[in-house]
């Protein structure tokens, strides 16, 4: 089983080279952010609490997030392993998803992939983006700034957890959308 954490700031790149990965190696992709944004289009309770966040760019508290989680790795499916995209965002979570893995697959996580993108081109890319995605936390210069802030006050030090354990690998996400996957692609041969 493989099972990569795609890793970097808001903007990076997760969901666009998600997609490219988990065809090429039969993965599941678990996205939280798509997750929330599923139960607030469908305006469920979870959805709501979650929006009460997202809309100011802040973090959805830890055991929420888990939780959804738990349930979204529980359904059965055919793929190989999971990308999670967007998660852990804490050390909690990081934590926490290291127990889950063992838990309910009985694999553990195989690597951290991060992606290294400055944050001027994060915010560019992101207003970007706001332009059709019709998210509202793209819309707005200062829901963007607090997410980057967000991410360095409480989502860097994920990256020193997986440093830690030896399953951190860099890959600069400025460049061709293809190189970038090809580099992906071969870190992910590494481990497997
Ligand atoms: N979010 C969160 N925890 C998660 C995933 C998302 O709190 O595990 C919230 C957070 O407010 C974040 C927003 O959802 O700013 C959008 O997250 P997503 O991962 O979709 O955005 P991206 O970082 O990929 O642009
Ligand atoms: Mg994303």
């Amino acid at each position: 089983m493989i099972n990569i954490v795609l890793f970097g700031p808001p903007g990076s790149g997760k969901g666009t080279q998600a997609q490219f990965l988990i065809e090429k190696f039969n993965l599941k992709q678990i996205s939280t952010g798509d997750l929330f944004r599923f139960n607030m289009k469908n305006d469920t309770a979870l959805g709501q609490l979650a929006k009460s966040y997202i809309d100011k760019g802040e973090l959805v508290p830890d055991q929420v997030t888990i939780d959804m989680l738990i349930d979204e790795l529980k359904k059965p499916t055919d793929a190989q392993g999971f990308i999670f995209d967007g998660f852990p965002r804490t050390a909690a979570q990081t934590e926490a998803l290291e127990k889950i893995v063992i838990d309910v697959l009985q694999a553990p996580i195989s690597v951290c992939l991060s992606l290294i993108v400055e944050d001027k081109i994060l915010v560019e890319r992101l207003l970007k983006r706001g332009e059709t995605s019709g998210r509202t936390d793209d819309s707005n210069e200062e829901i963007i700034s607090n997410r980057i802030k967000e991410y360095y006050s409480k989502t860097a030090e994920v990256a020193e957890l997986y440093k830690k354990q030896g399953k951190y690998v860099e890959i600069n996400g400025v460049g061709e959308i293809e190189e970038i996957s090809q580099k992906l692609f071969a870190e992910v041969e590494k481990i497997k």
